[in-house]
């Protein structure tokens, strides 16, 4: 049996925050603002993860409220979130997902992303896909005030 996930996150670029994304501490004058580490990619991923399952989403999973997950490695999350998939017997067949950024350039970091994604998720670099998207200078994201994620997620009984 097969479970399909989707997941959508965005969080505002702010001065005097490390831009963290897929794991990577990626380098630039501005970082995302939020109560965890704010790693938007890992973010979406874990909502489409829950989504697949149908369980609540990651704000009520790890509430922003709780100073356990303040400037917490999203990492870690993802880790939590692995484990509830095993314990329900599925595993990840394949994720897509896009990082949405007028700047940085991603595409370097992407290698480094799927190697953390892929030991945290067991599966391979052929089963993730991470696509690096601007808004060609629309928008928040396309003026440099946020950075969104999306993600889709394949689950299998396992
Ligand atoms: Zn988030």
């Amino acid at each position: 049996m097969y479970r399909i996930g989707i997941g959508y996150d965005i969080h505002q670029l702010i001065e005097g925050r490390d831009l963290i994304i897929g794991g990577i501490k990626i380098t630039h004058e501005k970082g995302l603002l939020g109560h965890s580490d704010a790693d938007v990619l890992i973010h979406a991923m874990i909502d489409a993860i829950l989504g697949a399952l149908a369980l609540d989403d990651i704000g009520t999973l790890f509430p922003d409220t709780d100073p356990k997950y303040k400037n917490i490695d999203s990492t870690a999350l993802l880790k939590h979130v692995f484990n509830l998939v095993k314990e329900k017997g599925y595993s990840v067949v394949n994720i897509d997902s896009n990082i949405i950024a007028q700047a940085p350039k991603m595409m370097p970091y992407i290698p480094k992303m799927k190697d953390i994604l892929c030991k945290i998720l067991e599966i391979s670099h052929d089963d993730v896909s991470i696509k690096a998207k601007t808004k060609e200078k629309m928008d928040a994201v396309g003026q440099n005030l946020a950075i969104e994620a999306n993600a889709v997620v394949l689950l299998q009984k396992s």
